[in-house]
């Protein structure tokens, strides 16, 4: 029993999908179940009362409660919840009318009218809310104050139609204030987590990846690598002599360099390939669908590029060069193992006397002789 509401309740929902978004929707599937259980249940005791027209009217939403719920699975999550909300909220405020002007059960249908409010702010949100709300309020006015109460089937004195309206317009600014502080909470947090989600993945120094970002950079190019199983290659660079320029000119010399060197780097990349900083000094290079032989020849004119102008360095002109070390990734291969490649081809490199680039296969040629 506990399992098939928890299932009712979880219907449409989705890991994928936003936190909200699937409040939205577990909202919806409750209020539907909630809903079609009260006019069911209600619906029976009209029936039992002999009054046929609100039994029709009560099943009747008790349906269109349970074809809400379904819709949500059909469509799909985004436009199934809008439309499901929008039938739930439809059928609420028809009945709540058909309630003021029945009467209902002994006069007492209008003071469900105080479920509108929350469930219409919380379904059509703050804005979408309002002018709901004032609608069926403009409509509960009509009815009640209609000229000789020709739109009403039961009695109500005067001071009854007047308290239920100021009161009910009371509960409404309270749930619309609500639901207006929700969303800034809301639109506030979501704010702050994405700052934070942004700060984990970003170097500060230079604005790139940080080598979190650049892993997971590597892990999305790694997965895409097994769907359509086209090889990308990745290259490593580290700054040649920088402890010497930092001794030489400073820390904050040295952060400026690096700062140069990843603007440099940047600048040459196309719009698909990745750039992080992987460690101090280092940077990590993704070329997506590009086989060894490419990712060396688009290495070779950065390494040129960045080794023919000399940079200003605290206030002195100053020549900064890189090693690099590529390597293509298939996918048999880990992404630890094409790291180890890059790396021992990088250092390589800085043996063979720096500011040259090696591949991995150009190594294993070299091992091999
Ligand atoms: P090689 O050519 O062999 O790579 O020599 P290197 O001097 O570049 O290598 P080493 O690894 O000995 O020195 C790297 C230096 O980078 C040491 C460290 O103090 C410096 N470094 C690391 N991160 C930063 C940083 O964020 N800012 C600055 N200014 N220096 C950093
Ligand atoms: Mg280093
Ligand atoms: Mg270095």
């Amino acid at each position: 029993m506990l399992n098939a509401l928890k299932k009712f309740v979880e219907l449409g929902t989705d890991s994928e999908l936003s936190d909200d978004l699937n409040r939205r929707i577990r909202v919806v599937n409750m209020f539907s179940a909630v809903g079609m259980a009260a006019t069911f249940i209600l619906g029976f005791r009209a029936l039992f009362a002999q009054d046929a027209f609100l039994a029709c009217v009560l099943f009747s939403a008790s349906i269109l409660f349970a074809i809400s719920h379904k819709l949500q699975s059909t469509i799909g999550a985004k436009r199934g919840s809008f439309i499901s909300a929008l039938v739930l909220l439809a059928c609420l405020m028809s009945l709540m009318l058909i309630l003021v002007v029945t009467g209902g059960n002994e006069s007492t249908g209008p003071l469900w009218i105080f479920t509108v409010p929350s469930v219409t702010m919380f379904f059509a949100g703050f804005r979408r809310g309002i002018v709901a709300l004032s609608g069926f309020t403009t409509a509960i006015i009509i009815i009640l104050f209609a000229p000789d109460n020709a739109l009403l089937v039961s009695e109500y004195s005067y001071e009854f139609k007047t308290r239920l309206l100021y009161s009910f317009i009371t509960v409404s600014f309270l749930s619309a204030f609500y639901e207006y502080s929700r969303q800034r909470s809301y639109n506030t947090a979501l704010y702050l987590s994405e700052q934070f989600e942004r700060q984990a993945r970003y170097d500060p120094l230079t604005t790139l990846l940080n080598r979190r970002g650049g892993q997971q950079q590597l892990e999305q190019e790694l997965s895409r690598l097994q769907r359509n199983k086209k090889p990308f290659s990745i290259a490593l660079a580290d700054i040649d002599r920088f402890k010497s320029i930092n001794d030489t000119f400073g820390h904050d010399a040295g952060d400026e360099v690096l700062k140069q060197v990843a603007d440099a780097f940047r600048r040459r990349l196309r719009v698909q390939d990745g750039l992080s900083r992987w460690g101090g000094e280092e940077f990590l290079f993704i070329f997506p669908e590009t086989d060894e032989q490419d990712a060396k020849t688009v290495i070779e004119q950065i390494r040129e590029n960045l080794s023919a102008k000399a940079m200003l360095v605290d206030g002195k002109s100053h020549r900064v060069t890189s090693s690099f070390g590529v390597c293509e990734i298939t996918s048999s291969m880990t992404l630890t193992t094409a790291l180890n490649l890059a790396d021992q081809a990088l250092y390589q490199a800085k043996n063979d006397g720096r500011n040259r680039v090696c591949s991995a296969s150009e190594l294993k040629r070299k091992t091999s002789c």
